[in-house]
């Protein structure tokens, strides 16, 4: 299986469209238009829409346009409670992703994946289990959300309100791609996502934390911790060696000073390994004086790692100290496990 380099409608930015039409030959005036119709009316076909101006339907009729390649829904599951729906959807070259479409309240959720598999190994992952294959493209990422997107508007007669970057894949090791696409997606002239309501969940990749304190943009970081020591955290986190605790630490107080931010904590909890209350008075020392939320999060199975997760009393034992030491933290509800959406579960065969 090749990998497409070809740029598609959809890798293209606001200018970078704009630019397209220009050196075509075409005004930049008509780029708004356009971008309208991919990004927010989300029209395959822009082609056969009369209302667009001559020239830029002579454009998209001519054949010299960057093609449209939305991936393929290969299968959809819904989630008992009927508040999880995951899409299992196939790309140019084959390979496969998971997006799922989380529904609570009204505030609907898009969790986009930005690779297809994972480099970074953590054992309890089923994407890390199964290695890495690519990065995902702008366009990959962007229409995955336009999926999900057009689910919502036809389930619910809602809009999509928050994205969440926890799919498959760490997303700043595909830093480019992962924030080309949030501009798109956060575009006011396209779906337009709040920048706030947008979430980057990383392993701790210290350069690209670093790289996103000084992005101009206020998305939400979320960094997966799991141990507090660089022993406990290497067994689960292998990337710990290269990135190690007191690194990542450092990056999210200074990204949490530059952006003025809170800064989402994941802990996933397992059994026996790292759900001990004195893991999590060691936590809370180590989160002290950094504005922080922790989610926690019990373990999810998966066929390659043994560990299960904590008893209820345990993970609860667990919160008390924290919420003793005053640090904020949510158990995220496990929703979509029946389907096999719930975090680290999703893998595709692909
Ligand atoms: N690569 C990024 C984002 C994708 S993983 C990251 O690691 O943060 C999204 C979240 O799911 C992470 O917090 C990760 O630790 C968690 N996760 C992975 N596998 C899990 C599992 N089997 N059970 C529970 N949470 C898991
Ligand atoms: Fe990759 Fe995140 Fe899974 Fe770790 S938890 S293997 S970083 S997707």
């Amino acid at each position: 299986m090749g990998i497409t380099t070809d740029i598609t409608l959809h890798d293209l930015s606001f200018d970078q469209l704009c630019d397209t039409l220009a050196a075509a030959g075409v005004s930049r005036s008509h780029g708004g238009a356009l971008f309208k119709v991919l990004h927010d009316e989300l029209d395959i076909a822009p082609g056969k829409r009369d209302e667009l101006s001559p020239p830029l339907l002579r454009w998209l009729n001519s054949g010299d346009v960057p093609p449209i390649a939305l991936p393929e829904v290969v299968d959809e599951i819904a989630s008992e409670d009927g508040f999880t729906r995951k899409f299992l959807l196939r790309l140019a070259d084959g390979h496969e992703v998971e997006s799922v479409l989380m529904g609570f309240k009204g505030r609907f959720t898009a969790c986009l994946s930005t690779q297809v598999g994972c480099a970074m190994g953590c054992v309890f992952c089923a994407t890390g289990q199964m290695g890495f294959r690519r990065n995902l493209t702008v366009g990959e990422i962007v229409t995955q959300a336009y999926h999900v997107e057009r689910e919502v508007r036809r389930l619910h007669g809602e809009r999509l309100r928050n994205l969440v970057m926890m799919g498959m894949g760490e997303p700043l090791h595909n830093f480019d791609a992962t924030t080309g696409a949030l501009e798109i997606l956060t575009d006011r002239r396209g779906l337009g996502v709040g920048a706030t309501r947008v979430t980057i969940s990383t392993v701790g990749h210290v350069p690209g934390i670093r790289q996103l304190a000084v992005y101009p943009q206020p998305f939400q970081l979320a960094v997966s911790l799991h141990g507090t020591t660089d022993d406990e955290r290497e067994v689960l986190v292998p990337v710990n060696r290269k990135w190690p605790l007191a690194e990542v630490l450092s990056a999210c107080r200074d990204y949490s000073k530059q952006k003025n931010q809170r800064v989402l904590i994941a802990w996933t909890l397992i059994g026996g390994v790292n759900d001990d209350p004195k893991q999590a008075q060691r936590l809370a020392d180590l989160l002290e004086g950094m504005s922080v939320h922790v989610n926690l999060i019990p373990l999810n199975p998966t066929e390659d790692f043994e560990g299960s997760a904590p008893e209820p009393e345990r993970v609860d034992a667990f919160q008390q100290v924290l919420k003793n030491a005053n640090i904020p933290s949510t158990v995220r509800q496990r929703r979509g496990i029946d389907v096999a959406a719930g975090c680290g579960q999703l893998r595709s065969k692909g």
